[in-house]
């Protein structure tokens, strides 16, 4: 986890206790840019870390900081949001600009698209303003040159007044010239910075206040050009800010306000109100960015946009969109199961002949009973489940969904399901969370932080659950080949069990959309707010990557964490099963104690109780269920998924347990993980009760009317 919202403010960076430097001297250089621009790849080249990179816009939800040392200094990268100005209008852009305002970083570092560097050059005329301190990267320079796109740097550079390095930060190109460039700047400063200018009226008002407040903010490094037109905007929050900075309130100050009164009326008498004060700042700034370009660069032909766009009518086509979306899907899904149970069951066997040698060797030194079970039929049985089950399926699914990400698919999702959000009263970029979500629920509640607006954003919140994580889908995964594929021919097994698993996710997706609907006409009313989403361009994969950050950032990472909690649940359920009150186990206890409201939602105590110890993480119902039917003597040891079948039928269950199984695992309260994150992201014990509350009450009720069907037919 990086910086935060509040903890990149004044406050954080004063009390030191944000920035993490090697020693005193070291420089401080914020990283900025553009969503999808290469920024985190440029800052884990450059520090040596491993911030997560992928082809869409609004990824970086939080920062980080590193160390990177060139020529013998170290300096601290700070990677801010991905922005697309710093005009803050959404929480990123508020981070990213109070950092660079506030944050008294030594230099920024502004990484562009170079095929696109128009827009891009908004942001650097932005930071320019705020600080002369700046270093432009112009990155994918390697893109540029298959777009026929050529760059002169030199040009690029004299006419902003400050370095422009070119960069392919993917194949390390250019870094170290950015570094030099850096060092130089951070020794020489650049004296010679574009200063942007604006039209007569507003430079006239500009000459009234700027010297007033040169005096005022000359001692906290606040550029007193920029600060005079945020004060003239009436950027309330900003003022805030800047006053808490500078250590006094500016408009109390007679001096300044009445600066400010007669800059005021010089705008006025030019017809120009605060509104039109900050369209006339938006173009001159986007008219100075087209000046330059019309210098610095050189476009000879645009036939990969045309390749691209082809694409696109395709994939984000009004008829053919959706549909080609959920056959992708299907196909994922389809590839995960068929290939994960062959690798599933050699894991089993793997760790099945190790037990017996574990047993055997318990048995050969005279182990006491007491330690041996709970260690090996506690913790050894449920820890290796886990890996079994949930292994195969994350190291196919994972790298299948990084090659979309990196491909550039994920924001065409959001294009394709925005009209259905806007339907719900919702934000388009909800379905760029949902994705998240797939990973990790966590996850994508904190990725909801690209969604500007409050209310859709605790929208998203609120639904994220829905979508199932990869802890729930081993559940969905083992009983849908348990009780739904081993019924059909060899063949088409796969292709059923791809085809239900797509039904059920859809089926949450459909649930997201429902309560998102239910939510913005109730509880959280409103209308749906307008988003700038790019859609970059399509990106060649670069295979070695994907392998190794979907294996590491993910599927390591996943598991591990499954691991950490499968290993503890393991003995609490081993003690639940064989601790004794009266002649009856703990385990029995709760789940007897549980079983008549479970039979009503089609399910049993033991399950319910399963999923009350799975509370931590999901993956681990399915080995809390197999424990505790073991522990009542049916079937000591299972070698294949045929075995457990037999074992869950003896038990009771049938294809509608097993249904409801599945949609109780879809919709139910979240995990403690995401839940701790909600309460963090909400701040909110109301919120983050509903957002427990609401799958849990859709589950009960959406099980209990399955069930009351499947009784009544
Ligand atoms: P961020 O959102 O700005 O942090 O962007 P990322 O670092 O996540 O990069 C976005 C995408 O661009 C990823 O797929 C990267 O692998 C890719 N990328 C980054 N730098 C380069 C580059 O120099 N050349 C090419 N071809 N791709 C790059």
């Amino acid at each position: 986890m990086g910086l935060t919202a509040k903890s990149t403010g004044i406050k954080a960076v004063d009390m030191g206790f944000c920035i993490k430097k090697l020693t005193h001297n070291d420089s401080v250089i914020a990283l900025a840019g553009n969503p999808n621009v290469g920024k985190s790849t440029v800052f884990n080249a450059l520090t040596g870390l491993k911030q997560h990179t992928g082809n869409w816009p609004g990824k970086t939800v939080t920062n980080a900081q590193g160390i990177c040392s060139h020529n013998g200094e170290n300096i601290v990268m700070v990677d801010i949001p991905g922005t697309y100005s710093l005009m803050a209008h959404s929480q990123e852009e508020e981070v990213a600009r109070d950092f660079i305002c506030f944050g008294n970083p030594d230099g920024v570092v502004v990484v562009c698209d170079a095929t696109c560097l128009e827009r891009n050059l908004n942001l650097v005329l932005q930071t320019i303003e705020i600080t002369k301190n700046v270093v432009v990267c112009v990155n994918l320079m390697d893109e540029a040159k298959k777009k026929d796109i050529t760059i002169n740097l030199k040009a690029l550079s004299q006419r902003l007044g400050v370095p422009a390095v070119g960069t392919s930060a993917a194949s390390g190109k250019g870094l170290k010239q950015l570094m030099d460039s850096v060092l130089k700047m951070l020794k020489n400063g650049n004296e010679n910075a574009i200063v942007p200018h604006y039209t007569v009226p507003v430079e006239e008002a500009l000459s009234v206040l700027v010297p007033i407040l040169s005096e005022k903010c000359a001692k906290k490094n606040v550029n007193p050009r920029w600060a005079a037109l945020r004060l003239l905007e009436s950027d309330e929050k900003l003022i805030l800010n800047l006053n808490e900075h500078i250590g006094y309130d500016l408009l109390a100050d007679k001096d300044v306000s009445d600066a400010i009164d007669a800059a005021t009326k010089i705008l006025q008498d030019n017809g120009i109100s605060k509104e039109k004060l900050k369209d006339i700042i938006v173009s001159c700034i986007v008219l100075t960015a087209e000046d330059i370009c019309n210098d610095a660069l050189v476009y000879e032909n645009n036939r990969y946009d045309s390749f691209d766009r082809k694409i696109d009518r395709i994939l984000t086509n009004r008829i053919t969109g959706i549909p080609v979306m959920i056959l992708l899907l299907g196909f994922i899904f389809w590839l995960t199961v068929s290939g994960a149970n062959v690798p599933s069951g050699i894991l089993s066997g793997i760790f099945k002949m190790i037990e017996e040698k574990l047993l055997d060797f318990c048995l050969y030194l005279n182990v006491p009973e007491i330690i041996y079970e709970p260690l090996i039929f506690g913790i050894y049985h449920v820890l290796t489940w886990v890996i079994a089950v949930m292994l195969p399926p994350m190291a196919i699914f994972f790298p299948l969904f990084t090659l979309l990400e990196d491909l550039g698919y994920l924001p065409r999702v959001a294009f394709n399901l925005d009209k259905q959000f806007k339907k719900c009263c919702a934000c388009g970029k909800q379905a760029l969370t949902m994705c998240m979500g797939f990973g990790c629920n966590a996850a994508g509640i904190v990725g909801c932080r690209i969604i500007d607006s409050p209310r859709e954003r605790l929208i998203a919140m609120l639904t994220n659950s829905f979508v199932p994580c990869n802890g729930r889908f081993p559940t969905l995964i083992s009983i849908i080949s348990m009780f739904f594929v081993f019924s059909v021919a060899s063949p088409f097994q796969s292709v059923i069990g791809a085809g239900i698993l797509t039904l059920i996710v859809l089926l949450g997706i459909f649930s997201t959309f429902a309560v998102s609907k239910i939510l913005s006409k109730t509880i959280l009313k409103g209308q749906p707010s307008s988003f700038t989403l790019e859609l970059p361009p399509y990106r060649k994969p670069r295979i070695g990557r994907i392998i190794i950050r979907s294996v590491f950032d993910r599927t390591m990472f996943v598991l591990g964490r499954a691991a950490a909690v499968a290993a503890p649940a393991g003995l609490i359920i081993w003690i639940f099963a064989n601790v004794h009150l009266g002649d009856m186990t703990l385990l029995k206890i709760c789940s007897d104690f549980l079983d008549p409201f479970a039979q009503t939602v089609g399910m049993d105590g033991t399950i319910l109780f399963a999923f009350i110890l799975g509370f931590p993480a999901n993956e681990i119902v399915i080995p809390i269920i197999i424990m505790s039917y073991m522990s009542s003597g049916t079937l000591t040891e299972f070698e294949s998924l045929a075995e457990l079948k037999s074992l869950l039928v003896a038990n009771g269950w049938t294809w509608i347990t097993a249904v409801n199984v599945m949609l109780f695992s879809l919709m139910h309260w979240p995990c403690s993980t995401t839940m701790l994150t909600i309460k963090k992201e909400t701040g909110s014990i109301k919120w983050t009760l509903l957002a427990f509350l609401i799958p849990t009450i859709l589950g009960f009720t959406v099980c209990f009317l399955f069930t009351m069907l499947t009784r009544v037919l």
